[in-house]
């Protein structure tokens, strides 16, 4: 669909979903002169506050069901948490609504390069990663997407005056993919793909493909770096007319090589030793590779990514050091929601671990974590929702005790730590039975590390 600055004016458009993203779109869709409606079917703390807000900048706004006002439009933006299969989607489609999602209509009003960044772990990190090699270089990046900050804010901000940058850096997930057509970034970055989410995609080949949509636009201009130790992502791209970049932590690489005691360049000089990284984790090593990768393609020096190797302390909630208590270290890892971050997380130690594992389970088989608990996990403790199913899946194969609240799996680690052990919540599940999002049950567990003794 033709969408320009000059024709929107001339839309109406439906948007639907109050949450960050739709809330944004309906902001920067009212700005350029759209005639808009705001329907989100829940309403709850979020969606209320947002409808109160459009409320009083005259949008019309309904929430707690969706009336017919919906389909009385010439194009639909969709939220991300809305998914492809929903019956208010299937009825648009055969009332031939086009529908696009936010990040589509947002990547309509703005020139600037896009990265786009997408994975099933490490998307978040990787984008700080890119966000601090390009700042302070002729580069000003602008951080949005999934990350927190809708790309729809950012480009409002930027119309507005309000924001300065010269390029998106994106953190892009898949259900942000359901619905793009012409959205075109310059380098595209895939970190891993791993089967999350499956509930919603079905299955692994819909979910890849769905990645894949990401590239669908490229061309010979563009870049697309990739993992390529990563089964799936290895043979994804090679019918695509871009320049592709793989990198891997086992081989040699275009622009930079690990070897088992630093990165090198394509000069064979050292760009840094492993022990002056401050972020630990072979995981993000390969996050840092594939970032430096595009840094490098941005002509930034590398003085300056070594730099930000030396400096990045990662971001809350991943693996986040805490505190020591006698000699054992706690750990923060709430954003460990799927079972290949737990994997990362516990590959990312040689000490001896206590794991808090528990929450809302998303169908996840706990089992695949057993080949990766026999070097170090000396004692899991499951909590929540999810703690007995994690207890019946694994507790025959390790030392294991169920607790019904994190709380309770904290004090029950404490009591069971010895000098030297890693206490790390990697919780592999969602958090919605007993939190309200994974930085309420990060923050929750600070403060009961904190009043431990
Ligand atoms: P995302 O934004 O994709 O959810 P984050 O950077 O927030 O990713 O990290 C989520 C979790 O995945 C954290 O527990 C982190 O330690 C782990 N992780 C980060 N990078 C990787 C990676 N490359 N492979 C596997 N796990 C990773």
């Amino acid at each position: 669909m033709i969408l320009s600055k000059e024709n929107i004016t001339d839309k109406k458009i439906t948007i639907l979903g109050m949450k960050k993203s739709g809330y944004s779109a309906a902001l920067l869709a009212s700005k350029l002169g759209a005639t808009i409606f705001v329907s989100d079917s829940s309403k709850d703390e979020t969606v209320y506050q947002n409808y109160e807000k459009l409320k009083k900048v005259s949008i019309p706004v309904e929430i707690g069901g969706h009336t017919d006002v919906i389909y009385d439009s010439n194009l639909w933006i969709v939220s991300p948490g809305i998914p492809k299969d929903a019956n208010i989607i299937k009825k648009a489609n055969k009332l031939k609504i086009p529908i696009m999602s936010e990040i589509e209509f947002a990547s309509r009003f703005t020139k600037h390069p896009m990265i786009a960044v997408t994975g099933s772990n490490g998307k978040s990190t990787t984008v700080n990663m890119i966000n601090e090699m390009l700042s302070a270089n002729e580069w000003k990046p602008i951080l949005a997407g999934n990350i927190g900050n809708p790309f729809s804010k950012s480009v409002l901000d930027l119309l507005n005056g309000d924001l300065e940058g010269n390029i998106f850096v994106l953190e892009i997930s898949s259900f942000q993919l359901e619905f793009i057509d012409q959205f075109h970034p310059f380098i595209s970055i895939y970190l891993n793909i791993s089967p999350d989410h499956l509930d919603r995609h079905k299955n692994m080949d819909e979910y890849l493909r769905m990645k894949l949509k990401m590239v669908k636009n490229v061309n010979e201009e563009d870049f697309i770096i990739y993992n390529s130790d990563d089964k799936a992502l290895s043979t994804s791209f090679n019918k695509s007319i871009a320049n592709k970049i793989p990198y891997s932590l086992n081989q040699k690489n275009k622009f930079f090589t690990l070897n088992s005691t630093k990165l090198y360049d394509e000069n064979h000089d050292t760009l840094i030793l492993l022990d002056d990284i401050l972020l630990k984790g072979k995981h993000n090593l390969s996050n840092f590779i594939a970032s430096a990768t595009a840094a490098k393609l941005l002509n930034v020096k590398n003085n300056k990514i070594k730099k930000t190797m030396e400096i990045f302390t990662g971001i809350k909630h991943r693996l986040q050091f805490v505190k020591s208590i006698k000699g054992s270290s706690y750990f923060n890892d709430s954003k460990a929601t799927n079972i290949s971050s737990v994997i990362a997380a516990i590959n990312s130690f040689n000490s001896p671990i206590i794991l808090l594992l528990g929450g809302k389970n998303k169908d996840s088989d706990f089992r695949l974590l057993l080949p990766h608990t026999k070097r170090h996990v000396k004692h899991i403790v499951s909590f929540g929702e999810a703690g007995g199913e994690i207890a019946a899946a694994i507790g025959d194969a390790v030392r294991l005790n169920i607790t019904s609240s994190l709380n309770q799996a904290v004090a029950s680690a404490h009591k069971i730590a010895s000098p030297g052990d890693i206490i790390l919540m990697s919780p592999g599940c969602a958090s919605f039975d007993e939190f309200k999002n994974f930085e309420d049950r990060g923050e929750k567990f600070i403060k009961m590390v904190n009043i431990l003794k």
